[in-house]
């Protein structure tokens, strides 16, 4: 297929993607406020189509109101919807929030679990979504596909799939797994800052030698 690039060519670029990067940046945390798993989850299920700083100011009062995982499966989901309305989706993400606590409850001892398989079983909860909770809250290997990933990692060449199960797997084959969780925020970082959707600052970035959308 035109413009597809080999295995090795892949490892190549993505290894100065990630050097340029660390560079710059050096090594990033999520963005989001947590102070466990749980509250890791939930907030990654309201950052969809969210800002991260809206969903700290909705998390600071959320967890007040409803601290742990029982707190929510106890919830009336119209509480729920009320104290997270402005992060949008909001009822869709009450139900994603206060269905998936019962499930931990009953079926995972209260705790959320460190696996991708029953992570993603939770409603709400893509790949994405479980690759954040297992990278930045258990210390696992994970790669999570973004927008701003998707976008960046398309216009540099490294892939040409709009799929991202498919780019994280091409990632993973292509990087050593310990540079895949802070790879996945150097490049939303970078996404945000310079490489942005409808007008990236190409005479800025430090990516642009090696950068197929601005050399082509
Ligand atoms: S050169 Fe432009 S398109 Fe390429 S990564 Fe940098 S900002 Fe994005």
């Amino acid at each position: 297929m035109t413009g597809k690039i080999s295995a090795a060519g892949r490892e190549e670029l993505l290894s100065e993607i990630y050097r340029l990067l660390y560079q710059k940046y050096g090594r990033l945390r999520c963005k989001l406020n947590y102070s466990n798993p749980f509250e890791l989850l939930v907030a990654t299920i309201l950052s969809a189509q969210c800002t991260d700083d809206r969903v700290n100011q909705v998390t600071t009062t959320l967890f007040k109101m409803f601290p742990d995982a029982a707190a929510f499966a106890a919830a009336e989901t119209v509480d729920v919807e009320n104290a997270i309305r402005t992060a949008g989706l909001f009822r869709n993400k009450a139900k994603s929030i206060t269905t998936a606590s019962r499930r931990i409850i009953e079926n995972c001892n209260g705790e959320v679990p460190a696996d991708m398989a029953i992570l993603t079983s939770l409603p709400g909860v893509g790949r994405k979504t479980a690759n954040v909770v297992l990278g930045d809250a258990f210390g696992i290997p994970g790669f999570p596909v973004d927008t701003h990933v998707k976008r960046v990692l398309n216009r540099l060449g490294v892939t040409i799939s709009a799929d991202p199960e498919k780019i994280e797997a091409e990632v993973n084959a292509a990087i050593a797994p310990e540079l895949w969780v802070n790879l996945s925020h150097l490049l939303i970082t970078h996404g945000r800052e310079t490489c942005r959707a409808g007008n990236p600052d190409c005479e800025t970035c430090l990516l642009r030698a090696i950068c197929k959308y601005y050399n082509k």
